[in-house]
């Protein structure tokens, strides 16, 4: 059967917009069309593929899981998940796993395990969510109302109720807001839909102290930041913070879809048994991939290669600024950046990423005002300067155009 873009808006829901070509194959940093175009990709598929597109040792690992075990069900458990939530525990805070499929389930888990662990240990009254405007957290009808971004929930109401929102880097209002009937404060290290904004370092350390002396749980969503896109496994790590939950999906899988709950001995006995669940959560296809990418990722040359790598990105975007003028800040960290337009092109970043697609180069916004890349984190600088020449050239297009309309 022939298929082409057209098809889509046929037969596919309309919540997404794809861009005008349907990309067919993909390595390393690069990917395909349907008409042979070639891409170089700054997107990484929304900070997911972490290792480029069909990373060799993840392909051998799913070919061989693929003739081993796809599925049984949490009736039983499987060698590949026991390894996975093994290593993820001695790698980081945590001392227990839950896994599931995306980052809105891994959010999910943490907002219900923290709801009753206020409830098992304070009583029903503590049940309150404090979250950041801005903030995302995925979309289910819970993830949209923790989220800080009215559109994503206006319509679907009613909402989960007991949520409420301040402004992100701002302790006083937290503290506002904060009381002894809070259970969880929610945020992520990095707001990464919202605009690629770090956390202030004196910021994160002041939640933690308010979670403490109100008994709230501390949940980091580090669903974007997660897995070395920093360039450390995870952002708390660089913050010095440590959450009582954090959620981890998009470049876990690499590509495969996965997502997982971490907690404390403390905090996972409330999702005691028959609690919670997933049909696919934990299936051995997933956890051997995600395996590897973690074997592979959390090694000092990768994590390290992240730092060496954002700073050509920093220099080549130094350059297109000095040409053009465009931008007013690059922010982030690590390999999640985002830059910035100045103010008179500010609502108009999807223009550069439709101009840079028509120039071979795949790229994001982070809302209406900001250019974002995440790409892999073993993108070769060769690429980096190939795709930003892209981006140069895009760039000039979407100027000019202006100058002539
Ligand atoms: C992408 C994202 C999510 C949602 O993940 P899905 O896999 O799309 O459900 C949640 N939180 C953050 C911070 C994200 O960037």
């Amino acid at each position: 059967m022939q298929v082409t873009r057209a098809l889509f808006d046929e037969v596919m829901v309309p919540n997404y917009n794809p861009q005008q070509m349907v990309p067919v194959r993909g390595l390393g940093s690069r990917v395909w069309d349907q008409d042979n175009n070639e891409y170089i990709d700054f997107a990484g598929g929304i900070a997911v593929n972490a290792l480029g597109h069909c990373h060799p040792a993840m392909v051998e690992t799913l070919k061989q899981q693929a003739d081993q075990l796809w599925h049984l069900s949490n009736t039983f458990t499987n060698e590949p998940a026991l390894r996975l939530a093994k290593k993820l525990t001695d790698a980081t805070f945590a001392d227990k796993v839950f896994f599931c499929n995306s980052g809105a389930e891994a959010n999910e888990a943490a907002f219900k395990l923290a709801r009753k662990f206020a409830y098992d240990n304070f009583g029903a009254d503590k049940n309150e969510i404090i979250a950041f405007y801005q903030g995302f957290h995925g979309r289910t009808l819970f993830t949209v109302s923790v989220g800080g971004q009215a559109k994503y929930r206006e319509g679907f109401e009613p909402a989960p109720g007991a949520i409420t929102h301040v402004a992100y880097n701002d302790l006083e209002a937290l503290k506002a807001a904060i009381s002894d009937k809070t259970c969880a404060v929610v945020m992520e290290p990095m707001q990464g839909e919202g605009g690629v904004i770090p956390a202030d370092a004196e910021f994160a350390r002041g939640v933690r102290e308010l979670c403490d002396q109100h008994n709230a749980l501390l949940v980091y969503d580090e669903v974007q930041t997660g897995v070395g896109r920093t360039g450390r496994l995870y952002q708390y790590m660089e913050l010095g913070v440590t959450p009582d939950i954090l959620s981890t999906a998009k470049a876990l899988g690499g590509g495969f879809p996965i997502g997982a709950m971490l907690t404390t001995n403390k905090v996972a006995p409330s999702l005691g048994f028959g609690t919670h669940g997933s049909t696919y959560g934990g299936n051995p296809l997933a956890c051997a991939v995600a395996e590897t990418v973690l074997d592979i990722i959390n090694q000092p040359e990768v994590l390290e290669g992240v730092a060496t790598k954002r700073a050509v990105f920093e220099e080549e975007l130094e350059k297109i600024n000095n040409q053009y003028n465009i931008f007013t800040e690059v922010r982030g960290r690590g390999l999640l950046i985002g830059a910035e337009l100045v103010p008179a092109w500010h609502g108009k970043a999807a223009q550069f990423l439709a101009a840079a697609r028509e120039h071979g180069l795949l790229m994001l916004v982070a809302g209406p005002n900001v250019i974002r890349f995440a790409p892999s984190l073993i993108i070769p600088d060769e690429d980096i300067r190939a795709g930003m020449a892209k981006l140069g050239d895009a760039i000039a297009q979407v100027l000019t155009a202006e100058q002539s309309a």
